[in-house]
């Protein structure tokens, strides 16, 4: 489980993560929903220790892994897996191996067949021999979503992974992706600017506003029991 206590940001003297409190249990997708700015990156970048924790307290598993001046747990040593917008894959390996790459202390076939069952499971096994640059955009995103998977974290972080995909190829993929999350039992942060995108994937939404959470729960209890109007603007656009 991740949990975030009291998490306070700010770049130079503009604050931009402001007293957030969030906890996602093993299995749990929780999606972080906000407009364009509001904070969610910094936030999904403080989880996975990429940015130096500045006030309050990030824990994984019960551990402490990043408190003020204290401990720093760094992001490779936290089994968190992490899919970015602008996740790179390497361009001199294969498909294959770009999702090997994580699987280090296993033999080599366990890896292969480990690496093309995520491939497998994402529609992206027939492109294992193939390298990134002959992938379109979508393509590329996919195989960054099984690397991300391969080594089953105990936490992932995804920053609005599904972007590049085309609708039609979307719902599938994100059905694809919500599959795999749910069988390895990864606590999941996703983050979208998206609500409807937030209203298929998540079991909870936080959903933010400038630097902070406006309110937290299911689907439903947002949709049905806005404590803002806030959320029921945001929602608003949800047909
Ligand atoms: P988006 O959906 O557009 O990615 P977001 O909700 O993820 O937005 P962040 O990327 O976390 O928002 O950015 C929050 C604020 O912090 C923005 O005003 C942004 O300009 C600022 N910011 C982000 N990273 C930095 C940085 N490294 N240095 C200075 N300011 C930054």
């Amino acid at each position: 489980a991740l949990s975030l206590s009291d998490v306070h940001h700010h770049f130079g003297r503009h604050p931009v993560v402001k007293g957030v409190n969030l906890s996602v249990e093993p299995g749990e997708v929780v999606c972080l929903l906000g407009p364009s700015g509001c904070g969610k990156t910094t936030l999904l970048r403080i989880a996975a220790g990429l940015e130096v924790l500045q006030e309050g307290r990030v824990g994984l598993e019960g551990e402490t892994v990043a408190a003020p001046e204290r401990r720093h747990v760094p992001p490779e040593k936290r089994s968190v897996g992490l899919a970015f917008q602008d996740s790179a894959l390497f361009p001199h390996l294969s498909v294959l191996e770009n999702v090997m790459f994580g699987l280090k202390p296993l033999p080599v076939p366990r890896r292969r067949a480990c690496a093309l069952e995520r491939l497998e499971q994402l529609g992206m096994a027939d492109y294992a021999e193939t390298y990134p640059h002959m992938l379109s955009g979508g393509q590329q995103q996919r195989v960054a979503l099984a690397r991300a998977l391969a080594p089953e974290p105990r936490l992932m972080l995804l920053d609005e992974p599904f972007s590049s995909l085309d609708a039609r190829l979307r719902d599938r993929i994100r059905d694809d992706t919500l599959h795999v999350l749910k069988n390895v039992g990864a606590a999941t942060l996703l983050v979208t600017h998206d609500p409807e995108e937030a209203m298929f994937m998540a079991d909870r939404i936080a959903l933010m506003r400038d630097g902070a959470i406006v309110q937290t729960g299911t689907p439903r209890e947002l949709y049905c029991a806005p404590c803002d109007p806030f959320v029921v603007t945001f929602f608003g656009e949800v047909n």
